[in-house]
């Protein structure tokens, strides 16, 4: 019998589909010869869907019996995916809105402590910002309220200041979303964002901020946006 022609090398078979597929449609797996999975990536895919029990069981006993190599896995693959590693982060949050709150909040409580000193961190981080936050704010009242009278400036000025958010009070609701953003869930880089942006006659009051980190705050741009609702809605 004569023999089946050769395959090129850049080619393999799928264990699971048997087709002949081009190297690049399975996963770099370096525990096999071939330097690759023995599954097509449209395969493996599928089979993680249905072995998802068995995985994540899999996972927690690698993890019982080395936890140090396991959490040292799972950290080198974050560092090499960061992309893919926000992605994962993002879908879980929009998913499990809800269940993600409540774990913040959970967490906030059981680690006050923590939570306090990274306020307190914070605030240092973002001294400056702090200290020229109510003058700011102050000196561009006075400019728009320059056309009124003395009187009427003056007690304009003293609505607006009651209604102005307090540090204290946007610490409280960086504490009541746990120190994430609204939008994408990430705890790095928080900043204040205007739902309604002052620039469209938003108010700098405690009812038109949220939590955003950077990234998501600059894609917000000047969308009025209220990511509160989703969070508390769902
Ligand atoms: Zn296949
Ligand atoms: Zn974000």
């Amino acid at each position: 019998m004569r023999p089946k022609r050769l395959p090129k090398c850049n080619r393999l078979i799928c264990s699971d589909c048997h087709k002949w597929k081009r190297i690049d449609l399975f996963s770099v797996d370096n525990r096999n010869s071939s330097g690759r999975q023995s599954r097509c990536k449209r395969c493996q895919s599928l089979w993680v869907t249905d072995h998802k029990d068995y995985l994540k069981e899999y996972d927690r006993r690698r993890y019982i019996n080395s936890p140090e190599k396991f959490i040292a896995k799972t950290r080198n693959w974050r560092v090499n995916n960061p992309n893919k590693y926000k992605d994962q982060n993002k879908n879980y949050y929009l998913k499990n809105k809800e269940k993600v709150a409540e774990y913040s909040r959970k967490r906030y409580l059981d680690n006050r402590e923590y939570f306090l000193a990274k306020q307190r961190e914070w605030v240092e981080r973002n001294k400056e910002w702090v200290s020229k936050y109510k003058k700011n704010w102050a000196s561009r009242n006075k400019e728009s309220t320059r056309v009124s009278s003395q009187k009427c400036r003056a007690r304009r000025l003293e609505a607006m200041g009651n209604d102005i958010i307090t540090l204290e009070e946007w610490l409280r609701v960086l504490d009541f979303y746990g120190h994430r953003c609204l939008c994408c869930g990430n705890d790095e880089n928080i900043s204040m964002d205007h739902i309604v942006p002052l620039s469209r006659g938003g108010k700098h009051s405690i009812d038109n901020v949220q939590p955003l980190c950077k990234s998501c705050n600059s894609k917000k741009s000047t969308k009025t946006t209220d990511y509160r609702k989703a969070v508390n809605e769902e």
